[in-house]
């Protein structure tokens, strides 16, 4: 027995920072999930889906301690049966590896793997920045050269074309090998030591844990001394050089634009040599719309045997918020007709019908009514109307007797009414599919 509700319920609302989507705005996701999986296909990416929940430790040793991600956005809880803690993954490259090496995945050469899916990460909400958000994802694990890292590139930059974004520009530098970065980052730290009343508190704090991370501040009042900070790239030997040329010679022949940007670090501490970022001005703050680069080292550091990988992450709100500013294609879904029922002892016929255009691909909305009023013909016409639907099919008392449709376009003033058999519907949704 439920008993009467006799105080008011609070209402619930989902959780600040992580968003509904509704139709028909998970339309344009849709639409975007499709286009990437196609340039996935025609790139030979394959996909992986990893788990939502890791282990804690996966973050930390893969993202680095001193990391935004791990000093303050994540989302960590207790097993309650066994006490272990786990996250729900801010990023999956971490998780793409661990499972790359749980599985061997490499054992029979490198692998190209994408992923789609939810991020979670507790930030301040604000327009571009969310605390679950879908991300698209690349990685080529086991690859060395250079022109992997470009080959990532290139899908990224053939799918701003293809989805009209022409005025994300890119950002690339390289943060060489460890030991390029050790006499870059005595320098760094000299030069912010020398200005140290100029650093803010998160600077301070990574002045001697992570000095390079200070490069990648927002802080209005630290850029100039940032810009005047040493710069990695005249740290780097003649193999982190070459590899870059090799990176930008592709780019150069397949008029990719790009700029070096000698502040790119990227904000967790598995990348090497290669990083990049595709930014936009239109987005305000939130203006980096994909970001990655190589990580050659985070298989060792999860523990496994050495691979180089590369890849990138691609933020899905920002990525829509620009394409609907460029104008969106028209990506609500079709819908071919609209059912109208007159009498609902009719349903098991019209009901065995529908099935018989839908397995033949027409996609068909059924007039729902209460039980057994369907409803008068006025407002059925009104709402298939506003369905968007082609054609209303009406099922009245006629045709049912005679075991018809009658079919009445509802967009082309010009078409003419027609009935159809029954047990001729597939056929005219064939002529349907071949018209599409
Ligand atoms: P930012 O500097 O904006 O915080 P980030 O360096 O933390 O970005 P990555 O971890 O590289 O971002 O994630 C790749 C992409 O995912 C970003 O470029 C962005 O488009 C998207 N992204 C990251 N964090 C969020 C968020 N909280 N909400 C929505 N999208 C996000
Ligand atoms: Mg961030």
């Amino acid at each position: 027995m439920t008993e009467p509700i006799s105080q008011k319920i609070e209402k619930l609302t989902a959780v600040k920072g992580m968003n509904d989507v509704l139709p028909p705005d998970s339309a344009a996701v849709e639409w975007l999930e499709a286009k990437v999986r196609a340039l996935m296909a025609r790139y030979a990416y394959r996909n992986i889906r990893t788990p939502i929940v890791e282990r804690t430790p996966l973050f930390i040793r893969g993202l680095g301690e001193v990391t935004d991600i791990v000093e303050k956005e994540m989302y960590c809880f207790e097993d309650r049966l066994n006490g272990d803690s786990l996250t729900l993954r801010p990023e999956a490259t971490a998780g793409v590896v661990r499972a790359a090496l749980e599985h061997n995945l490499l054992y029979d050469g490198g692998k190209r793997l994408y992923y789609i899916g939810p991020m979670f990460r507790h930030e301040r909400p604000q327009k571009g920045r969310y605390r679950q958000f879908d991300q698209i994802g690349a990685e080529a694990l086991g690859f060395a050269g250079a022109e992997v890292d470009a080959e990532l590139i290139l899908m990224a930059h053939a799918l701003w074309q293809e989805i009209g974004l022409l005025d994300v520009r890119l950002e690339l530098n390289s943060l060489g090998q460890a030991s390029e970065r050790l006499a870059h980052r005595k320098a760094l730290i000299a030069h912010f030591e020398q200005h140290a009343e100029q650093l803010d508190e998160d600077a301070k704090r990574r002045l001697y844990s992570n000095p390079l991370r200070i490069l990648d501040s927002k802080n209005p009042h630290m850029q100039a001394l940032i810009e005047a900070a040493p710069k990695l790239l005249d740290f780097l030997g003649a193999e982190s050089l070459a590899h870059f040329k090799a990176l930008t010679d592709i780019l150069q022949a397949n008029g990719v634009a790009y700029t070096v940007n000698p502040r790119l670090v990227r904000g967790m501490d598995y990348y090497n040599l290669t990083v990049f970022e595709f930014v936009t001005d239109r987005l305000g703050a939130q203006g980096t719309v994909c970001a990655g680069g190589r990580y050659d080292y985070l298989f060792e550091q999860l523990g496994g045997k050495p691979a180089p990988a590369v890849g990138w992450a691609l933020g899905v709100d920002r990525v829509l918020a620009l394409a609907k500013e460029s104008g969106l294609p028209d990506v609500s879904p079709a819908l071919d007709a609209y059912a109208v029922v007159t009498d609902a002892s009719a349903l098991p016929l019209v009901l065995s019908t529908l099935q018989a255009l839908r397995a033949a691909g027409t996609s068909v909305q059924m007039h729902a009514g209460s039980g057994t009023a369907m409803g008068s013909m006025k407002s059925q016409f009104k709402r298939a109307d506003a369905s968007g639907a082609r054609f209303a099919l009406i099922f009245g008392p006629d045709e049912i007797q005679a075991r018809q449709v009658t079919v009445k376009p509802l967009r082309d003033a010009s078409a003419a009414q027609q009935v159809l058999a029954l047990a001729d519907v597939a056929n005219w949704a064939a002529t349907l599919q071949s018209a599409a």
